[in-house]
């Protein structure tokens, strides 16, 4: 998995002239509507798109998107940790009559519109999927919520431990450099 930081600005109109792809990670942060119901937005999500065509040789936007999340339990009301999976297959046409041509023929199509002089919004769209993968009711798994909870928390607490010690030889340094200074 790559950890390219995800592009400022993505043509995708040229992206989709040359098939291009997109392999990065792209911060929670910026993904204000899709962060809002989350509890923080640390984290990344890995973000791999394909901007090929289809066998008509309509541009068809494809890839994965894999994050993880942490989110309120609405059963005991504790934090909860999702994994976020999701494969998309988008085509992409020029006007909403086309998308709604397109799901008349076949529901199962998704479609977005691109604007044919501004392009399209490849943040938004990464959004939007990442919003329908939410559950519509976060609970934990397990029938017990106390136990996931703990396990949650032991698996924080560890990496909280980690970050510390990771932190810990920089820690060292600076009380080293101090006692050298002379004054
Ligand atoms: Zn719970």
């Amino acid at each position: 998995m790559s950890s390219d930081p995800f592009p400022e600005h993505l043509d995708a109109i040229r992206l989709f002239a040359r098939s291009g792809s997109v392999t990065a990670a792209l911060p929670i942060s910026r993904l204000q509507r899709f962060a809002e119901p989350l509890l923080d937005s640390d984290g990344d999500v890995a973000v791999d798109l394909l901007f090929g065509h289809d066998e008509e040789q309509r541009p068809l936007l494809s890839g994965s998107l894999h994050t993880a999340v942490r989110v309120i339990c609405q059963r005991c009301m504790e934090p909860l940790e999702l994994e976020i999976d999701c494969e998309l297959a988008l085509l992409v046409l020029s006007s909403e009559a086309e998308v709604q041509a397109l799901q008349d023929e076949d529901a199962a199509l998704d479609a977005v519109v691109m604007d044919p002089e501004t392009g399209l919004d490849v943040l938004a769209v990464i959004e939007d999927e990442l919003l329908l993968s939410l559950p519509l009711v976060a609970v934990h798994e397990e029938t017990d919520c106390s136990d996931a909870f703990n396990a949650y928390k032991r698996k924080r607490e560890a990496e909280d431990k980690e970050a510390e010690q990771a932190q810990n030889p920089f820690a060292v340094l600076a009380q080293l450099k101090r006692n050298d200074d002379p004054h």
